[in-house]
């Protein structure tokens, strides 16, 4: 263990005059550490390479939220994922700065450390990736901003099951910000689950999704960097990637349901509507629809029994 002071900066890689601006950030919810151990890997293995690597853009690495990632919590004051609003923005950056809260200060940070790689850069393009992890085992996929073509390419681009349909109804995420032209200049963004907080398994997935990631900005060449990880990973359907799916419907549960799934449901299996998925106090709860089965709850706390996805063109 170090004495060193986190600092929101996990790294900086640069190749080339110009190209396209990479920023992942890991530990927006400060006890998610999966995507900082992936950059910090990512980081090493680029600059192990550094001599002979064509790599085009700049690639740069945060922390989303310090102060929650140095105390391992989700964080300190408020979700760090719905403040990327104008309005709440703008409220963090406004005086007097004793009335801030913890979060309002990352934003204000976090922001500004962007803005300079920006100004500094002068990218073409921004691509923004945002990972994320989850208490209970599973449910590894990426997210984008649905109604944005490049987030869905980008997404896809990943090579992990992409899941739309997960943003409706939140807002002031990282995606609702950094798709568009925040700051005036074209920027796409996409999340990725990785899977459980502390697997390990979850860092090395993030970190051939990062190489992906760097693939689909043109940072490195097609072939460099390739590995297995996604393709031998157990915990995905068997079938060819990327897996495309909407969220269909979500089983909200509360403590007095004594909701208990029925054992051996893995994600994305393909489920029957009608079929026996669960149990509570009325008794046995059906599907109320065929589709797969996502993120089905096998531990004590939660607030959602299970997903259903269907492909999105069914
Ligand atoms: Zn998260």
């Amino acid at each position: 263990m170090s004495n060193l002071k986190t600092t929101r900066l996990i790294g900086r890689f640069d190749g080339g005059q110009s190209g396209n601006l990479v920023i992942v950030l890991g530990a927006l919810h400060g006890n998610e550490p999966a995507g900082v151990h992936a950059l910090r890997t990512v980081f090493q293995q680029l600059n192990a390479q550094a001599e002979n690597l064509s790599f085009q853009g700049r690639f740069v690495g945060f922390i989303g939220n310090v102060r929650a990632f140095q105390k391992q919590i989700r964080y300190v004051s408020k979700d760090m994922n719905r403040q990327f609003t104008i309005q709440k923005i703008a409220a963090a950056l406004m005086p007097p700065y004793r009335f801030r809260d913890s979060e309002d200060r990352e934003l204000d940070e976090l922001l500004k450390d962007i803005r300079a790689e920006i100004i500094d850069y002068q990218p073409n393009k921004i691509f923004l990736l945002d990972i994320h992890s989850t208490s209970a085992q599973g449910g590894i996929f990426a997210i984008p901003f649905d109604t944005d073509a490049s987030s869905v390419a980008l997404a896809a681009a990943l090579q992990v099951p992409v899941v739309t349909g997960m943003m409706t109804g939140i807002g002031g995420t990282t995606l609702h910000f950094f798709n568009g032209e925040a700051f005036g200049v074209p920027s796409t963004a996409a999340a990725f689950e990785a899977g459980q907080h502390k697997d390990p398994r979850s860092a090395d997935r993030a970190k051939s999704v990062i190489f992906n990631l760097l693939r689909h900005a043109n940072c490195i060449e097609p072939t460099a960097f390739l590995d297995n990880t996604l393709a031998e990973d157990n915990e995905f359907p068997s079938e060819s990637l990327p897996l495309m799916v909407d969220l269909k419907y979500v089983h909200h549960i509360s403590d007095e349901d004594t909701f208990q799934m029925r054992p051996g449901f893995r994600n994305f299996q393909p489920i029957e509507k009608g079929q026996w998925l669960a149990n509570d106090k009325n008794g046995a709860v059906l599907s109320p629809a065929a589709g797969r089965i996502l993120m089905p709850l096998y531990q004590p706390q939660g607030k959602e029994g299970f997903f259903i996805v269907q492909h999105s063109n069914s």
